[in-house]
């Protein structure tokens, strides 16, 4: 019997690989390996084992710590890397600061929408060409945020379905006047991580979303002192630190049990034909080509 490909994979947010490496569902598979693309090296992809399927893991970060920074990471490389593997959906995984003071620390939040704040990201494959001009009416993609937000929604985990997210530049943290800013924009959630990355999935007619861990209130929401030579320097107490933990903990859980149901789900949404327009009039056959 010819063996199923690998099809999904997951972009990982801070300390994802330990907790993925060492969940129960994934064992880890074969060794990293690095992905020479047209954009320089991926990150290290790894692939996992789950309940009945495998999957590509990339850790955006780094998969020590915090080596790269959200800047800095190589989104185009990671994405197009995935996409030569043959992944078709990727779940990625981010711990932004909340707008919306109804998403505590602790909370999982699907989001639906995203607003592009960054400021100097290569956040195009098709640089020199005409091809991109691709309609955004669902940035995430409806399928994969459905399974995600059963996923978490079963297991009893505090939940938002939907939300904005803003993403930043970074590597600092906003200032109260932007948050103030984002949230009369409508924002939810302030993040540095899923720009490019949704946008570049999308081109490469990959379907992405993301499970955010809402990790902190965006400075301004709640009042906090400032304690030096802390992460985030005090913007999280000791209570929420807790509750933060605990839902980082459910995280494999939960991402084991979405790729599960979307293992033996045929695809049916639009994000691999993000591109036809340009195959119909023969301007393109497969996106990687394109892309160089
Ligand atoms: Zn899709």
């Amino acid at each position: 019997m010819k063996q199923k490909e690998t099809t999904l994979a997951v972009i990982g947010g801070s300390r994802a690989y330990d907790l993925l490496a060492s969940a129960s569902f994934g064992a880890e598979g074969k060794k990293a390996r690095v992905v020479k693309t047209p954009f320089g090296d991926s990150a290290p992809v790894r692939k996992f084992t789950g309940d009945g399927f495998d999957y590509f893991f990339l850790s955006r970060h780094g998969e020590k710590g915090y080596e790269v920074s959200a800047p800095a990471v190589n989104y185009r490389a990671n994405v197009w890397a995935l996409k030569k593997l043959g992944v078709e959906r990727i779940l990625a995984w981010s711990g932004p600061g909340a707008i919306n003071p109804a998403m505590h620390p602790g909370h999982f939040v699907v989001p639906n929408d995203i607003i592009d704040a960054t400021k100097n990201r290569a956040s195009n494959f098709f640089e020199g060409t005409g091809l991109g001009f691709i309609r955004m009416s669902e940035p995430f993609c409806p399928e994969l945020r459905a399974a995600t937000a059963t996923a978490i929604a079963s297991d009893g985990n505090q939940f938002h379905d939907g939300g904005v997210y803003v993403c930043t530049e970074g590597p600092r943290l906003e200032t109260p006047a932007e948050i103030r800013m984002f949230s009369a924009w409508g924002a939810d959630l302030v993040g540095m991580t899923l720009v490019p990355e949704a946008f570049l999935a999308r081109q490469m007619e990959m379907c992405y979303a993301a499970v955010c861990l809402s990790t902190n209130f965006a400075e301004g929401v709640a009042p906090r002192d400032f304690r030096e030579g802390e992460l985030f320097e005090g913007m999280l107490n000791e209570a929420e630190k807790e509750k933060v933990e605990n839902s980082l903990s459910r995280l494999p859980a939960i991402l084991g049990s979405a790729l599960h149901k979307l293992s033996n789900a045929q695809r049916l949404c639009k994000c691999g034909l993000a591109m036809e327009r340009y195959r119909k009039k023969g301007l393109l056959k497969n996106p990687l080509d394109a892309a160089r």
